[in-house]
């Protein structure tokens, strides 16, 4: 008999859609309802950044699964339906049509949002964030050869799509608040090399500039002004400054919120029957030993299916590392674990040919590694990782010894 339950999840991005698959595939029968406010189906967003935002390629394959596999699977998803309350004592949820939905168990997988520049100007037209299908079209149409593009903000975002801007032949000023882009996710050593890229790339890299507003013309901006007075001339500004999660709908409904919505190891929240996955869930990580919450594709991907498990009291798969990976130009990386600015940093390869392996110690032990147009060691690095072996630099250093000989 099928089980008379129905769980409700919000948020149509690949958690949401992640969560919905694993529930089926660990054999759940009763309802699913699936509610995002895009007007798509769940789509995975690496390629707004990379693939589709330089060819404008290949979307199908960024959509999580199909209409079929929704209908076949009986997941009932509703696009375009924004949840506005959850009503905690009803156990149900309210959308902006006013309709209620009645849960037994709720995921929540509200995701983040870009961060607003709380600037003047920056409401202007032209000034772009990049969180969709729509924004990625929006800054593709822009990518003109000598089209005169600002990034605001030297991240991820700001990186890849500038790498894109410059292939497509756009003049390209990137404006970094800090002394470098991502140096508080790689440390000076590693953040160098992506600045050096970007310079050899033709890239007008700008750091420790602090803006002090957008300027238009006719409602449409036309410069980034700098604390210096200087104006940065510009057709169109995107603004890469970092995404904040959703956490609205969950604070309303008094669950504990804190950089995220706060979770157990297995997504439970502060009520027993909602749990939360992806860029929203700040939860227990068991392996650091503290509260992590993960912006990244690969966290959408795989803690869904820890989350699914808890909600049918059903024992899950260990959380994955953190995991990430970027290309721009000809670089490719991956990284893997948890490393900070003031880690201890030791490189195998080299970084003038762009070609290493970065990894990250704190006491001596790998907390991170990240492979640099080095391939097929994503295994071994999270072995060293797991292991917490305390390593010799030396040895990590020498591309002559085996990263499985360095695990303890
Ligand atoms: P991000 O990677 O956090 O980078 C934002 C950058 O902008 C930071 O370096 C930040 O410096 C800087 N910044 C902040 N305020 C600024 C200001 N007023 N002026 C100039 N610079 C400023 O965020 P993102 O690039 O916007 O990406 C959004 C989210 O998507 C992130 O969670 C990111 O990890 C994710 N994403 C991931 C990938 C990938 O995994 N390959 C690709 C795209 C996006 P501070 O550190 O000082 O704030």
């Amino acid at each position: 008999m099928a089980d008379q339950r129905r769980f409700v999840i919000v948020g149509g991005g690949l958690a949401g859609a992640k969560g919905a698959e694993a529930l089926r595939e660990r054999g759940f029968t009763g309802g699913i309802v699936l509610l995002g406010s895009e007007q798509h189906l769940p789509y995975e967003r690496p390629p707004l950044s990379k693939d589709y935002l330089k060819t404008g390629e290949g979307l199908d394959d960024a959509f999580v699964h199909d209409a079929q596999w929704y209908a076949a699977h009986d997941v009932e998803v509703r696009t375009g339906s924004t949840v506005t309350a959850i009503d905690r004592a009803a156990r149900e949820v309210v959308t902006a049509d006013g309709g209620r939905t009645a849960y037994d168990r709720l995921l929540l997988a509200t995701g983040s949002s870009p961060r607003t520049l709380a600037l003047p100007g920056h409401d202007l037209g032209g000034v772009l964030s990049l969180r969709t299908i729509e924004d990625s079209d929006r800054i593709r149409a822009l990518m003109q050869p000598g089209a005169r593009l600002v990034f605001i903000g030297g991240g991820w975002i700001g990186l890849e799509v500038a790498s894109a801007a410059r292939e497509a032949g756009a003049d390209v000023v990137v404006l970094e608040s800090l002394e470098l882009p991502l140096v508080r996710v790689l440390g000076p050593r590693v953040a160098q090399v992506f600045a050096d890229l970007h310079r050899e790339r033709g890239v007008d890299l700008r750091t420790s500039v602090t803006i002090e507003g957008i300027e238009g013309d006719d409602g449409a901006a036309s410069g980034v002004r700098l604390s210096d007075g200087s104006v940065v001339p510009a057709d169109a500004v995107v603004v890469g400054i970092g995404a904040a999660p959703n956490t609205a709908l969950a604070e309303a409904a008094g669950l504990a919120v804190d950089n995220g919505v706060t979770a157990d190891a297995v997504g439970r929240t502060s009520d027993p029957d909602i749990f939360v996955a992806g860029d929203l869930a700040n939860v227990e990580h068991p392996f650091f030993g503290h509260r992590v919450r993960v912006e990244h594709w690969a966290n959408a991907l795989n803690q869904p299916d820890v989350v699914a498990a808890e909600m049918l009291d059903q024992d899950g798969p260990e959380p994955e590392l953190p995991y990430f990976f970027t290309d721009q130009y000809d670089l490719g990386m991956e990284y893997h674990g948890l490393g900070g600015p003031d880690d201890d940093v030791v490189v195998r390869g080299s970084l003038a040919d762009r070609e290493f392996v970065a990894f990250w110690l704190r006491d001596g032990r790998v907390v991170a590694g990240m492979n640099v147009n080095v391939w097929d060691v994503g295994d071994a690095i999270k072995a060293l990782i797991r292991s917490r072996a305390v390593v010799d630099r030396d040895q990590l250093a020498d591309p002559g010894v085996a990263l499985a000989a360095l695990v303890g």
